[in-house]
């Protein structure tokens, strides 16, 4: 694909301002989404897309306050655009996730900064844009192992990133490193999502919004509790399982015949078949 061509599919880029000083930069057809927040003295862009090149001019005219720059998670379309600016936070366990990244659209080595600055993240860190604060949480070993959510304490906004989606969640592996192919656990994996689902719930009285990355904007924090009975209903066995995928993209990966789509309420995920039928309706899944 020419870079023509990249930019029309992966880096055509239409913004909205959701809030002031809260713009949504959406692109692919409106199932990716990018946030920018501005504080009093920076702004913050939440993910990079694909590493398409035209990103930076892009959101360089959103706003006129310096950019820093952070990963929900180390994915190739959250990710790949890291190399247009010198540094980016990403969390402490990006490494599991980086052959992922190799993979993404664009070439990594053609951006201005492939070898960027990576600033680290924690649990319980904090960014400071200027009278507006984002905590930073460090989500479970779910929908990968880099995975961070953020709470925006001024606009009282939470970003779950992938793990909240109205079409699917992903909860496989898929660091494309095959040697944790190997280990994946759906049992853990599930547990783990109940644990991050359950720090949402917990965090309810600070936020208003609750936002993910691709299909759907703001979701109503009812998504939380059907994605909990979700989990149990795999325990208990009473969600549904679907042969089918109905998904463009992933029907055309080369392990969708080892997928299926389970579905709870308006909650729903992509799994392991195999996996999922060591612990369908085996057991509560609590300890
Ligand atoms: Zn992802």
């Amino acid at each position: 694909m020419d870079q023509k061509q990249l930019e029309m599919i992966f880096g055509k880029y239409f913004a909205w301002m959701a809030k002031p000083g809260t713009w949504v930069i959406s692109f692919m057809e409106g199932t990716q989404n990018l946030f920018l927040l501005e504080g009093a003295e920076k702004a913050l862009l939440i993910d990079t897309g694909y590493a398409i090149g035209n990103l930076r001019a892009f959101v360089e005219k959103l706003t006129q306050k310096p950019i820093l720059v952070v990963n929900t998670h180390f994915h190739p379309d959250h990710s790949g655009g890291n190399g247009e600016w010198e540094e980016v936070m990403v969390s402490e366990d990006y490494a599991y996730d980086a052959p992922s990244v190799l993979t993404t659209m664009g070439d990594l080595n053609a951006l201005p900064y492939p070898d960027y600055r990576k600033i680290l993240l924690k649990d319980g860190d904090e960014i400071d844009l200027g009278e507006r604060i984002i905590k930073v949480y460090k989500a479970r070993n779910a929908h990968c192992r880099s995975h961070l959510y953020f709470l925006d304490t001024r606009e009282r906004i939470f970003f779950m990133g992938d793990e909240m989606d109205s079409w699917q969640v992903l909860l496989y592996e898929n660091s494309k490193d095959p040697e944790l192919e190997k280990i994946e656990d759906l049992d853990q994996i599930l547990r783990n999502y109940r644990s991050n689902l359950e720090l949402a719930k917990s965090l309810n009285p600070e936020y208003d919004w609750l936002v993910g990355n691709h299909n759907g904007f703001l979701f109503d924090k009812s998504y939380i509790d059907d994605f909990l009975g979700m989990i149990d209903g795999v325990y208990s066995g009473e969600t549904t399982i679907c042969e089918r995928l109905d998904h463009p993209y992933i029907d055309h990966d080369p392990r969708a015949s080892e997928l299926c789509r389970i579905r709870y309420r308006k909650a729903s995920a992509f799994v392991r078949k195999h996996l999922l039928e060591k612990i369908y309706g085996k057991g509560t899944g609590r300890n």
